[in-house]
């Protein structure tokens, strides 16, 4: 039988690990951690009784992954919970703009926009899952739908401040450039609308749910999955050199690149070591988790029904925040990201308090505690929210990289997302996955199809080490 050790348990590692036992391998996970997960995990940060996801709280790529779709994870206990209203965007003045599940909902609300919103959200929402399929995959291969990948194609190239120039309302405008925001990267660049395009079509096609009980229920079932299969975890593992997994046929790592070339020091073709060191990281991510008294007090009511919440302000705000963001320089009024995962699954409060997650885009290894800037942020668009408070945890870059040493700096998106990164991570290769080591494979959000909980970079790169064994996936 062959034996593989996945390094890391994040969601990529997991999705290798339970692929890999499917086609017969026999497989151990080692997480440096005391428990798997990674950026899926959850805990009560605050208060006794209130849970808030750690990491990853919203899963559209989650419920669109022909990984986890295949897993029938339901049976391991993971039921995703949707909010009313998927997304707010909301605006001064008391005004916001609504992504509902319902296309035709959102094209309405947003007005003498709603058309061209259904001719390019739309569009993209009503093939999402042959686009998804493509996307999914390492940047060069053999399309499957080549029609609307090059329709898909064109609009993700487009900068996203040329695309929101379809728009006319500030409301369509701001409602895209905040999706797009999610690139973490400057709106301005080749590219920057490649996230917001699928995202927000995502959100008609498969909603952005979260998981009931916590984004943990997603590890916990793809634990259970990998148990079923007979491989186990083993948490405070860190793996530090190659030499350490010695006797394994593959070993699969769920780390960053430069990570791998430490742990595969020596071993490494050189032009691999080369491109590994000169992985670019992205901007980091500051992040508070609140326990809140009663609901958020929106100037716009609507807003108190979205699960996630964006606070930018107008497109143009958010692309000058994501601009100084991008240049090392902390924008006073940051891009922020607000979840009310209790809209949508209520067994997360407790005794009239809710939990509540917010963070910020901030330069990569920002110092400074910037909790203010994020909270003035909330209170501009729903007044008397401070004083609602009762807890604030706030993590910095630096915490949130000594919880999970994937992420450097802060950059919770597995490396920059720009530049050429934006196509060919962690390399330009035919192989991403491939590290040039005899069974040694990357797998993680450094590698295709990047940052977010669905699985596909673990799935994409266990079929790669199991053809090199030659072995087929399970499905
Ligand atoms: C604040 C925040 C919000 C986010 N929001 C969302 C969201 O709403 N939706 C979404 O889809 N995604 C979101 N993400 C991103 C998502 O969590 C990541 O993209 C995803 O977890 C990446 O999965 P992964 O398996 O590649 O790596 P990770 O989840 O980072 O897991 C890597 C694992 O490997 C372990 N490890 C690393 N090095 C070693 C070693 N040498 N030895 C042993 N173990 C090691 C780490 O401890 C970690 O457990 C968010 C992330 C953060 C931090």
């Amino acid at each position: 039988m062959a034996t593989a050790v996945v390094v890391g348990s994040g969601p990529n590692g997991l999705a290798a690990a339970v692929t890999l036992a499917e086609a017969g391998v026999s497989v151990r996970v080692l997480e440096a951690q005391d428990a798997p997960g990674g950026g899926a995990r959850s805990s009560e940060r605050t208060l006794p009784g209130l849970l808030h996801d750690d990491c990853s709280g919203f899963h559209p790529m989650g419920a669109a992954s022909p990984f986890f779709r295949g897993q029938d994870l339901a049976r391991y206990g993971l039921r995703w919970r949707w909010p009313e209203i998927q997304l707010a965007h909301p605006l001064d003045g008391g005004r916001a703009a609504l992504l509902w599940r319902d296309l035709g909902r959102t094209v309405e609300g947003l007005g003498p926009d709603g058309r061209r919103w259904s001719e390019t959200i739309g569009w993209t929402s009503r093939r999402f899952d042959r686009i998804a399929e493509e996307v999914l995959r390492p940047i060069i291969h053999l399309p499957r739908h080549p029609f609307a990948l090059a329709r898909f194609g064109s609009m993700a190239v487009t900068p996203a401040s040329v695309l929101a120039r379809a728009f006319r309302t500030e409301a369509a405008k701001a409602l895209f450039g905040g999706v797009a925001a999610h690139s973490f990267s400057r709106l301005t660049t080749p590219f920057s609308s490649a996230v917001g395009v699928m995202l927000a079509a995502a959100g008609h096609a498969v909603g952005w749910p979260v998981a009931e009980g916590g984004t943990q229920a997603i590890t916990d079932a793809l634990v259970a999955r990998l148990a079923d299969l007979g491989g186990h975890v083993e948490t405070s593992a860190v793996v530090t050199r190659i030499d350490d997994l010695r006797g394994a046929d593959l070993v699969l790592l769920d780390t960053t690149p430069m990570a791998a070339a430490t742990i595969l020091r020596g071993r490494l073709p050189s032009r691999v070591a080369r491109s590994y060191r000169r992985f670019r990281q992205g901007p980091a991510a500051y992040k508070l988790d609140l326990a809140v008294e009663g609901p958020i007090p929106w100037s716009c009511e609507d807003v108190g029904r979205a699960g996630t919440v964006h606070l930018g302000g107008r497109f143009e705000e958010m692309v000058a925040a994501e601009d100084d963001m991008a240049n090392g320089r902390m924008p006073e009024r940051p891009f922020c990201l607000l979840g009310q995962q209790y809209v949508a699954d209520p067994s997360r409060s407790a005794s009239g308090l809710n939990p509540v997650y917010l963070y910020a885009h901030v330069p990569h290894g920002h110092g400074a505690d910037v909790t203010d800037l994020l909270l003035d942020q909330v209170e501009r668009f729903a007044p008397g929210f401070r004083a609602r408070v009762r807890h604030v945890v706030a993590t910095g870059p630096a915490g949130l990289h000594s919880a999970n040493a994937n992420y450097v700096g802060g950059d919770i998106a597995g490396g920059a997302s720009d530049g050429l990164q934006v196509l060919f991570r962690p390399r330009i290769a035919l192989d991403p996955y491939s590290t040039g080591v005899d069974g040694v494979y990357l797998c993680s959000a450094s590698t295709p199809p990047g940052a977010g909980v669905h699985g596909m970079g673990g799935y994409n790169a266990a079929v790669r080490a199991l053809a090199g064994i030659g072995l087929r996936p399970h499905r």
